[in-house]
């Protein structure tokens, strides 16, 4: 249950709430879990590969039923061992409960339910857990009888199925429907029209001029719909055969310098035109040194999780010697966004304005860019198997496995045993960027941790 694990401190804005919601798949061997997962993966399956999850016992996959995504996590593929099959069986449903927000009870309704089964029922049964129970193996009308006999179990209704023929599978999706909390909303909603542009910098940097070159002679003012008083917000401009819409540029228009108080106005007014888009383009003189305000803007677009491209301007006011120094620069004082692309431009001469839109182009669609549970899985297993996360208080967290939550930015939930470092979780965004890219978007890691 979400709100039984302790929400990581170091978790983004986003925290924990708006992943998707996980399944756990629990039963004995051989009661049909694996078959009931392919059913519920539907033709997805056969795309899905069977990829092992970060520990060999399980196994998560990408479900989608009438629109809603979640997670299916197998928790199959164990060996019964020496202490015994009931014991054996209800640690593994005790596990798998740790990330799960429903479970799936697989019960063989041709065996019927067994000491193995009763004691899952009553692990299940303690954790508070919405519980769908699926008897399945249930081929025809004839087994229908022996299912509503594991009403025994004491958790609700048995939904009797055919793992294998498919009977009964859309009753039994919808029940885990009901189970799952609501799917989560994306934070950032998706709106229709032109992508939505920030061009951000601090005073005198040259946003008006890139902005008037930009615009030449296609300028189109978008007034705000109840400001009578207020000025246009909105611009429309056509860059790279694109229209975009430039948010909130009256303050550049108005050119309003406040002799005090600037930077404060100035911050909120970066912070509006922040909520406004989706993509912000930073400007920087090049032909200075980067400031703490500079700093401080490209902060507040990571913060705010929006794409981002950084133009450094006033390219033509460079000479050698600056330009081997801004070199040493932006080593080291913009390592920590070396993920952004970068554009030097000429909002004076015009140089280079036109490889803005690519740069765009290319930092939204890493903003939005989704990786299935089973490729992240797979990946996150190799790189976890390499450099296992260090160990804390002398235990070793075991990571478990990995969802992405959501994009808009990208944003993931790792699941493990224990807390993961803020480093081990940078080294797994840099990993996660060599192997995926996500050039241009901040992408944020939670991890989940069981008590
Ligand atoms: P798991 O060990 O729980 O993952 O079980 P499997 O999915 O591997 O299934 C075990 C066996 O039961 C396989 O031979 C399946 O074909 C069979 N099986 C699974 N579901 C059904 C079903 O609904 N009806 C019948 N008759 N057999 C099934
Ligand atoms: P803003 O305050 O960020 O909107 O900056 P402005 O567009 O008003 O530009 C501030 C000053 O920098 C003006 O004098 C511009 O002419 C100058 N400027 C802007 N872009 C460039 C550029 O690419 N090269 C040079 N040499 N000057 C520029």
């Amino acid at each position: 249950m979400a709100s039984q694990a302790p929400r990581d401190s170091a978790a983004g804005r986003s925290g924990i709430d708006d992943r998707q919601p996980v399944l756990a798949v629990v039963g004995r061997p051989n009661v049909g879990k694996s078959t009931l997962v392919n059913r519920i993966l539907g033709r997805r399956a056969a795309v899905v590969e069977d990829v092992p999850g970060v520990t060999r016992d399980r196994v998560a996959y990408d479900a989608t039923w009438n629109g809603r995504r979640f997670v299916v996590v197998d928790t199959g593929g164990w060996e019964p061992d020496a202490r015994g099959l009931a014991a054996r069986v209800a640690e593994q449903a005790r596990a798998a409960l740790d990330t799960a927000d429903a479970v799936l009870f697989v019960v063989d309704t041709t065996v019927g339910a067994t000491d193995a089964d009763e004691a899952v029922a009553r692990v299940l049964h303690r954790s508070g857990l919405p519980v769908v129970l699926a008897a399945n193996k249930v081929d025809d009308s004839r087994g229908e009888a022996d299912a509503a006999t594991l009403w025994s179990l004491g958790l609700g209704e048995p939904y009797p199925v055919s793992s294998l023929h498919g009977r009964g599978s859309g009753d039994l999706l919808d029940a885990i429907l009901e189970a799952l909390p609501p799917a989560p909303r994306e934070r950032f909603e998706e709106i229709d029209g032109p992508r939505r542009v920030a061009l951000l910098g601090k005073p005198n940097v040259g946003k008006s001029s890139l902005l008037n070159r930009l615009a030449g002679t296609q300028r189109s003012l978008v007034h705000d719909v109840a400001g009578t008083t207020r000025d246009p917000v909105d611009e429309l401009v056509t860059v790279g055969g694109e229209t975009w819409k430039f948010v909130d540029t009256a303050g550049l228009r108005r050119r309003v310098r406040e002799a005090s108080g600037a930077e404060y106005y100035s911050s909120l007014r970066t912070a509006a035109a922040l909520e406004a888009a989706e993509v912000a383009i930073v400007l920087l003189d090049a032909s200075e040194s980067l400031t703490e305000q500079d700093q401080r803007v490209i902060t507040m677009v990571v913060e705010a999780g929006r794409a981002l491209v950084l133009a450094f301007n006033k390219w033509d006011l460079l000479d050698e010697d600056r330009r081997l120094t801004l070199e040493r620069e932006i080593v080291r004082d913009l390592g920590r966004v070396a993920w952004a692309p970068r554009v030097n431009v000429s909002a004076a001469t015009g140089r280079a304005v036109d490889r803005l839109a690519p740069a765009l182009r290319t930092s939204l669609e890493s903003w939005g860019t989704r990786i299935s549970t089973g490729r992240l899985n797979a990946w996150l297993g190799e790189v976890v198997a390499a450099t296992p996360p260090p160990s804390r208080g002398g235990r070793l967290p075991r990571v478990l496995f990995a969802t992405q939550a959501g994009v808009r930015p990208p944003r993931f939930v790792i699941f493990s045993t224990g807390f993961l470092e803020p480093a081990y979780r940078r080294f797994l965004e840099r990993r996660l960027r060599e192997d995926f890219g996500f050039a241009g978007t901040p992408i944020e890691i939670s991890v989940r941790v069981r008590e």
